[in-house]
């Protein structure tokens, strides 16, 4: 045997598409190529596989061997195909019985002394190796997140070693039985939070339909306070949600943490932010925070002073859930259906409209921030209020506000009924869908007609506020669309035209 061929796997998106390592011993002077990786990485799995090799006492070949790693036009990262290269080498050389290898898939970057490191992205791996119906064979670190996979065989080891003693039937390794429990959401409690009632009212609503919300006010008036505990008043997520979640944070560069299994995540990037930071890029396309956001909340603090690009950057996530990153040979997708929620200062200087009567800002100077957000941009967003400053009275009440729990338990059951109703929250709703879902009686309707002209909105606001109208309905446990339910949903688009 001089030829071998090993199961292995690249990650393009969240998907991990099969790469065949095959390995070829053949006459002449002795040399190592690899083929299918850029130069430098070349050099290290060499340099790596050649030095674990040996140092666990196998021979390293005196041959020319060559290594393929199929299909060439696949992105890779070279670590992973350590162990399988490793495998190939000893299999093509005859150390190793050819068989074992094909009922097994195998990742892992060796040390120098043979010992197996984890990789990126083994739950995407994991997925995809249940799928073909093989084992897993992979670094013990990476056992817990992709054990995630349920019914994958996946068995973890230390070292070179241990893989080689288990193919030759010496010591098999055992199947990671492990299983992670869903994490308790530390999430803070909105109990905290003293008055605002009606910003909480607008969160309620936004949960409770999934609509993307814009925070309005000054500087001090807990802006960044309510957008942390908004995931604490989300449904808990289903199982297939969560696995979504953990498969896009598996390719990320921080990797998954198994012990966040189940939890609805919560980003809050920096304005300074870059496009590639917030939708994703790299020349192994890694997801950026929108995606990293995928069944959570991504919070945009001071949302004007984001680069103008990067706010383009994410309507098309925020309209149909995925981003595309194009690249040279290829495109990968990501997920991205987040939540946005968003917050401002109402000027440049942050105290417009308060009673101090502090704020300079020329009206030009004020319509030249609001205008760095974009018309179709703020279109997209459901629901915009204000955040006032609180009253002296409210901070110092000895009561606390109500605890996130009695609130999650409405927006559970009103997304329940969008479920049932629709299979999809109502901020997801198309536009045939609205006027399916989203009748309302004519007074409503006259409302609604109204209001658009007093407030000079687009004819796309109407269905728009017909989602909310949905959303504040549901909530109420309501069947149809009532007045009293145009009019609130009308409330959060009032500020529309200052955009
Ligand atoms: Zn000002």
């Amino acid at each position: 045997m001089t030829v071998a061929s090993v199961a292995s796997r690249a990650l393009a998106g969240v998907d991990a598409p099969e790469v065949a390592v095959e390995v070829h011993l053949g006459p002449g002077l002795p040399a190592f190529h690899i083929v299918g990786l850029p130069d430098a990485e070349v050099r290290e799995a060499r340099d790596r596989v050649r030095a674990a090799l040996n140092h666990a006492r196998f021979e390293f070949p005196a041959r020319r061997i060559t290594v393929n790693l199929a299909p060439a036009e696949l992105p890779k990262d070279s670590s992973r195909f350590d162990l399988p290269i490793a495998l190939g080498i000893l299999a093509a050389s005859g150390q190793l019985v050819a068989e074992a290898l094909r009922e097994s898939e195998f990742v892992g970057e060796l040390s120098l002394t043979g010992e197996l490191r984890p990789v990126r992205g083994a739950l995407a791996m994991a997925l995809s190796a249940r799928a073909a119906g093989r084992a897993f064979v992979l670094p013990e670190g990476n056992a817990p997140q992709a054990a995630l996979a349920e019914g994958a065989r996946i068995l973890p080891a230390r070292t070179l070693l241990e893989v080689v003693a288990h193919l030759a039937g010496e010591a098999p390794l055992a199947e990671y039985a492990g299983r992670a429990e869903p994490a308790r959401p530390g999430y803070a409690d909105f109990s905290d939070v003293k008055g605002q009632q009606q910003v909480k009212r607008a969160l309620e609503v936004a949960a409770a339909g999934g609509h993307s919300v814009l925070m309005i006010g000054p500087p001090g008036t807990g802006k960044s306070m309510l957008a942390a505990r908004f995931p604490g008043i989300l449904p808990p997520l289903s199982e297939a949600e969560a696995l979504e979640v953990a498969a896009v944070h598996s390719v990320s560069s921080a990797g998954f943490d198994a012990s966040r299994w189940g939890e609805r995540p919560f980003r809050a990037p920096h304005h300074s932010a870059s496009t590639a930071a917030l939708v994703g890029g790299g020349h192994l396309p890694r997801p950026g925070e929108i995606s990293l956001a995928h069944h959570g909340v991504l919070f945009l603090d001071e949302l004007p002073e984001f680069d103008r690009d990067v706010l383009e950057a994410l309507r098309e996530p925020i309209e149909c859930g995925r981003v595309a990153i194009a690249r040279a040979a290829r495109q990968v997708q990501f997920p991205a259906r987040f939540q946005l929620v968003a917050a401002m200062n109402p000027c440049p200087c942050g105290h417009c409209g308060d009673r101090s009567g502090r704020c300079r800002c020329t009206p030009e100077r004020i319509a030249r921030y609001r205008g760095r957000i974009s018309g179709p941009l703020a279109d997209r967003i459901d629901i915009k209020l204000e955040v006032p400053a609180p009253r002296e009275a409210e901070l110092i009440a000895p009561v606390a506000g109500e605890p996130s729990a009695s609130i999650i338990s409405r927006v559970s059951a009103a997304r329940e009924r969008q479920r049932a109703r629709q299979g999809k929250p109502n901020a997801l709703l198309g536009t045939k869908e609205i006027d399916r879902h989203c009748a309302t009686d004519r007074e409503g309707d006259q409302l609604l007609r109204h209001a658009l002209a007093r407030l000079l909105l687009s004819a796309r606001a109407y269905h728009r506020v017909l989602r909310v109208a949905r959303s504040i309905a549901d909530l109420a446990q309501a069947a149809n669309i009532a007045a009293e339910h145009i009019a609130e949903a009308i409330q959060y688009r009032r500020l529309d035209a200052s955009f």
